[in-house]
């Protein structure tokens, strides 16, 4: 089995995490080897004692458009389907413009923007070597009972990419921080937002070591530049902590702590 050896501080988009080994799946035979499956890292935390990781390699990073049919792998970056899909004039992918990672770690999120998310537009998905309709699978606000690893998806295609609306989509972006994060790291609680809260107890701009809540954006959490996993950790609990008291809420992490 081949393996790819990532630097963490690297590769993760918060750049936070070590050095290590990671295998890496070719085919559906694969698909049960031991080990954690990351995709881009865009949306997680990477301990300094993860358990063994696994991710989609080469032979799942394809796209193909066969009439309305387009068939992507899951280890397929958001860039490259994006250009993809605007040199194909293909609608309603321009949300993933600025959602960076993999389409794999898309669906298994159900990441998106406002009302865009990327089940919107899947028809079916691939779980190890078996198609499931959309229709049979649970799946909310950032999240997706897939019950595996998803290896391909099926999205409807409507002719027109719409370059207003990705530009749309981009402006709402201006507000986020520049330094390294994993996106938002909670989800937003019913009927409020969770930088709203921890700006409420005080937390915005918090910094602890060289980790802190974004002074742009408080559910940011960013690396001010060789931040820790400890130092990430210490501020998503006193966050969850203050709030809890103050507002009886219990926020729920979007990021994946490994
Ligand atoms: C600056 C910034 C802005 C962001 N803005 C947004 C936003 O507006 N909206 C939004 O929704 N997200 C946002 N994110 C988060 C991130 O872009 C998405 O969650 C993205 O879909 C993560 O993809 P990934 O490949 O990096 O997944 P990873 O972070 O590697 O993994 C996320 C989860 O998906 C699982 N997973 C990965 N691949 C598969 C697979 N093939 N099968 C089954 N499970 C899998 C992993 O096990 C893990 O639990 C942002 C991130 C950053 C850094």
């Amino acid at each position: 089995m081949k393996s790819r050896l990532i630097d963490f501080s690297k590769y993760s988009s918060i750049k936070i995490g070590p050095i290590l080994e990671v295998a890496q799946i070719e085919s559906e035979d694969e698909l049960d080897t031991k080990g954690y499956l990351i995709g881009g890292c865009n949306n997680m935390l990477i301990s300094n004692t993860p358990p063994p990781l696994k991710m989609l390699g080469k032979s799942f990073d394809f796209i193909e458009l066969k009439e309305s049919i387009l068939r992507v792998g899951c280890a397929t970056k958001t860039g490259r389907l994006l250009s993809f899909a605007k040199k194909n004039d293909i609608a309603n992918l321009e949300f993933i413009a600025k959602l960076p990672g993999t389409i794999g770690g898309m669906v298994a999120m159900n990441a998106g923007v406002k009302d865009k998310e990327i089940f919107n537009i899947i028809k079916r998905i691939k779980i190890g070597s078996k198609w499931i309709d959309k229709e049979q699978i649970e799946y909310g606000y950032r999240y997706a009972k897939l019950g595996g690893i998803v290896t391909e998806v099926e999205l409807e295609v409507k002719r027109g990419f719409n370059k207003i609306l990705q530009d749309e989509l981009n402006a709402l972006r201006a507000n986020q921080p520049k330094e390294p994060s994993a996106g938002s790291c909670f989800k937003n609680p019913d009927g409020d937002y969770a930088g709203r809260l921890i700006e409420a107890v005080g937390l915005k701009g918090k910094r602890v070591g060289n980790m802190a809540f974004s002074e742009v954006h408080a559910n940011f959490l960013v690396n001010l530049g060789g931040g820790e996993f400890e130092d990430a950790i210490y501020l998503i609990e006193l966050a969850k902590e203050r709030i809890y008291k103050e507002f009886g809420v219990a926020l729920v992490e979007e990021i994946k702590i490994v």
